[in-house]
């Protein structure tokens, strides 16, 4: 485990060229309850993971298999790239500007398509993801993910 985690970090910090804090953030699995609860305000939620950056966590769902599944192992990558980001100084702020919040994202997404078509996965919602991130600016959202 501890070496997937390490490999998958290598993956965020050599795609972004951002510098290496020198340490790793805490991976946790969470239930989906969880997650839903944290990120989204109605019971549709599709949200598999996120970067908390005040205990410098990433907490993803505990039904994604990152053992095996290098499509799951995507996510745990965006979400280094967040971490990277604020080790960085990119996500100081409190409240980010819409504009901000799509910088980074757009970052993060990238990396995880090159991750997936690295390992020969499909990156459809993914591109559908960046696709819809415009209308960040339209919707108050309180949580990278
Ligand atoms: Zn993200």
């Amino acid at each position: 485990m501890d070496f997937l985690i390490q490999s998958l970090f290598v993956w965020a910090l050599t795609l972004t060229g951002y510098e290496d804090p020198n340490y790793l953030p805490d991976i946790k699995a969470v239930s989906h309850q969880t997650l839903a609860t944290t990120l989204c305000k109605s019971s549709y939620c599709t949200a598999v993971a996120y970067y908390d950056k005040n205990t410098e966590t990433i907490f993803f769902d505990n039904r994604m298999d990152i053992k095996t599944d290098d499509g799951a192992r995507s996510f745990i990558v965006h979400e280094m790239v967040h971490f990277l980001q604020h080790k960085n100084g990119k996500i100081n702020s409190e409240e980010l500007d819409c504009k901000t919040r799509i910088e980074i994202e757009r970052e993060a997404y990238r990396v995880q398509q090159l991750f997936l078509k690295e390992h020969h996965k499909d990156t459809y919602q993914i591109d559908m993801a960046m696709a819809v991130l415009p209308s960040l600016c339209s919707e108050q959202t309180e949580n990278l993910n």
